[in-house]
C-alpha cells in the first residue's frame, strides 16, 4: 500500500469515528460555556472537541498514559481517539481546597518548576502527543503584569518558550514601549501545546491554529495554577481566545477591550484580586497594523495602574 492511501484510509477511519462520536460532541460542547461562546462570538461552529473534561478522579491518585511521538502520531491518524490522564498532578499549597495565601519567592520558584514539569508530561489531550516540546511559560515568579496569549505556534513548539517567533518579537517590543522587559514580567498561554490544523505534519510552517475548546478545558487547572502561584496584579489577555477564555464572556475582543475586569478562576481562589484587561494579540497586530494605536491605549491603561512613566494620563 502506498503512502498516499495509508494516509487517505486513516482520514477516512477519522471521519468515521468522528460522526460516531458526533452526539457525545454536542453534548459536551453544549455542556462547555467556552465552546459555545468562543465559536459563536466569532460566528464559527463550535471547533472539533477533541478533549473532553476529566471524570473525577479518587483523593491522591494520578493516572499518566505516556507514550513516544511516533507511536502517538500513528495513533492521532488511525483513530483520532484521544488518551486521556485524569487530573493534573500538581499537588501543592496552592490547589484551591485550602484558603488561599501569597507565596515567596522561592515557593512560587518550587510550584512553578513543578507545575511545568506536570505540563511537560502531559498527555490528557492529544496535544501532548503531537507536539514536540510543551510550553509552560516563563518570565519573573514575582511579576505585577503577566501576558497570556492562545497557544505555542511553530517557533514555540521548537523552543519550548512562550512568543518566541515574530509574534513574540512585537511583544517584547510592547513590553519595551511599556518601561519594562521580559525579565520583568510572566509570559504564558491558554494552551500548552501547539495546535495544528495538520498534526501528522508538524515540520511544516503555516500549521497553527487556536485551541478549540476541549483543549483550553483541558489546559485551564494549568494556567489557573500558575495564576494562583505567582498572582500578578494585572494580566494583559492577548487577542479574543485569551480574553474570552479568561473574562468567560460570549462578547467578542471588540467589545471586551477597554476595561478592567476582576479575574475569577473557577478552580482556585486568589490570594488577593487580579485585574484583566484585553488587547490585540500580536499576530493580529502585524496582519493589521493599523490597530497598534488602540493596542497602545490599552497598554497605557495597564502602565497608568502600574505607576509606569509614559502612560497618558
Ligand atoms: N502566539 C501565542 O498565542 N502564543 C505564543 O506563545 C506564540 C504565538
Amino acid at each position: 500500500m502506498t503512502q498516499d492511501s495509508l494516509i487517505r484510509l486513516a482520514s477516512e477511519l477519522k471521519n468515521f469515528l468522528a460522526a460516531q462520536d458526533e452526539d457525545e460532541f454536542i453534548a459536551t460542547a453544549a455542556a462547555t460555556p467556552a465552546a459555545v461562546s468562543v465559536a459563536s462570538a466569532r460566528g464559527e461552529q463550535p471547533a472539533e472537541d477533541v478533549c473532553r473534561p476529566p471524570a473525577p478522579m479518587p483523593e491522591g491518585e494520578t493516572l499518566t498514559v505516556e507514550f513516544p511521538r511516533a507511536q502517538a502520531r500513528q495513533q492521532v491518524a488511525a483513530a483520532s481517539k484521544p488518551a486521556f490522564t485524569q487530573e493534573p498532578a500538581v499537588k501543592g499549597a496552592f490547589l484551591g481546597r485550602q484558603e488561599p495565601t501569597l507565596m515567596n519567592t522561592a515557593q512560587k520558584t518550587a510550584a512553578l518548576a513543578a507545575l511545568a514539569d506536570t505540563i511537560k508530561n502531559c498527555s490528557r489531550c492529544p496535544l501532548g502527543s503531537t507536539r514536540i516540546n510543551a510550553v509552560p511559560g516563563e518570565g519573573n515568579v514575582d511579576a505585577e503584569l503577566m501576558f497570556i496569549g492562545e497557544g505555542p505556534g511553530f517557533d514555540e513548539d521548537r523552543q519550548g518558550r512562550p512568543f518566541v517567533g515574530r509574534a513574540g518579537q512585537l511583544l517584547d517590543k510592547m513590553i519595551a514601549a511599556m518601561g519594562l522587559t521580559r525579565e520583568q514580567v510572566f509570559i504564558a498561554n491558554i494552551a500548552k501545546c501547539h495546535p495544528m490544523t495538520d498534526p501528522l505534519h508538524p515540520e511544516k510552517h503555516g500549521n497553527d491554529r487556536a485551541p478549540n475548546a476541549g483543549e483550553i478545558a483541558c489546559c485551564r487547572k494549568y494556567l489557573e495554577q500558575q495564576i494562583a502561584v505567582i498572582c500578578p496584579k494585572y494580566i494583559v489577555a492577548l487577542g479574543g481566545v485569551s480574553a474570552k477564555a479568561l473574562i468567560s464572556d460570549a462578547k467578542s475582543l471588540g467589545a471586551l477591550r477597554g476595561r478592567f475586569y476582576n479575574l475569577s478562576l473557577d478552580s482556585i481562589k486568589l490570594p488577593r484580586p487580579v485585574k484583566i484587561l484585553a488587547t490585540f494579540h500580536p499576530a493580529a497586530l502585524l496582519r493589521n497594523p493599523s490597530w497598534k494605536k488602540d493596542a497602545w491605549i490599552d497598554l497605557q491603561m495597564v502602565m497608568a495602574e502600574l505607576g509606569l512613566k509614559g502612560a497618558s494620563k
